[in-house]
């Protein structure tokens, strides 16, 4: 990677709070597969077939056996450098929030606390008729769909379906994030998703300085202050040292993490 310019060096050393944006290409690094396309029997189903509630209602079975499947794979991936470096820069500013479109629990694995996940967590399960939440191994211990013990619902994932609404409190607190973020990086993420998409430009409104981490450019490059690119897992842990290293131990100190 190329070193990163001497304004974003002055801007991470004087930063209080920063924000990072992340998407499905800081899973991808980990080894996290799309599910789209490539993958055996589930090939010939399109996500947006098996990911919404009426297909759920109508077929719980074949949904939740697409969700073990997913789980068992997530399971056994383990969060990257990139991952890692986020949950360092927790440590180091004195507010710093991870928002995510992931839901592999993979920044929380790697030691994020603030995490606001859009749409939500495969990990986490919950009761479609009284809302009561489920263990994985609970889950996993049942041969068929879960259903609730208390109430004989469907026990469904709690993740964000094709037409459902982003959960409001995760929404709520990325917006506020980003208006209030200094740098606001953007990780792993082509940004054309709406509404999370407008995060970056909330943030750039606000005032924060926008930095995009991809492999490749994308439709938002143009409208980032800086573009890095390459690998999260190499550009992230290399900014921390080019830019905050030496000022790691004084903010700790600072802010007594
Ligand atoms: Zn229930």
């Amino acid at each position: 990677m190329k070193p990163c310019t001497s304004e974003l060096t002055t801007r991470l050393r004087t930063a209080e709070n920063v924000v990072a944006f992340s998407g499905a290409g800081i899973s991808s690094e980990s080894g996290v597969p799309t599910f789209r396309g490539t993958d055996g029997i589930w090939s010939k189903f399109k996500p947006e077939e098996l990911a919404n509630f009426d297909a759920f209602m109508s077929n719980p079975e074949l949904v939740w056996e697409w969700y073990r499947h997913r789980k068992e794979i997530i399971s056994r991936v383990q969060p990257n450098a990139a991952h890692r470096a986020l949950a360092r820069m927790e440590q180091i500013y004195r507010r710093f929030a991870v928002i995510t479109q992931n839901i592999d629990n993979l920044h929380q694995r790697a030691g994020s606390r603030t995490v606001h996940e859009l749409h939500g967590n495969i990990e986490r399960n919950y009761c479609t008729g009284c809302g009561k939440y489920y263990s994985n191994d609970f889950i996993l211990a049942q041969e068929r769909a879960p259903r609730c013990p208390s109430c004989n619902s469907l026990i469904r994932p709690d993740v964000v379906w094709f037409g459902e609404l982003l959960p409001e409190d995760a929404w709520k607190a990325s917006v506020a994030a980003a208006e209030t973020a200094q740098v606001f990086f953007v990780i792993g993420t082509s940004a054309v998703v709406y509404p999370a998409a407008s995060l970056p430009s909330i943030a750039k409104r606000s005032g924060a300085y926008v930095v995009e981490i991809n492999i490749e450019t994308t439709e938002f490059s143009m409208k980032a202050d800086e573009v890095l690119l390459g690998k999260a897992g190499e550009v992230l842990p290399a900014l921390i040292s080019q830019s905050l290293s030496h000022t790691e131990h004084e903010r700790a100190q600072r802010y007594g993490k």
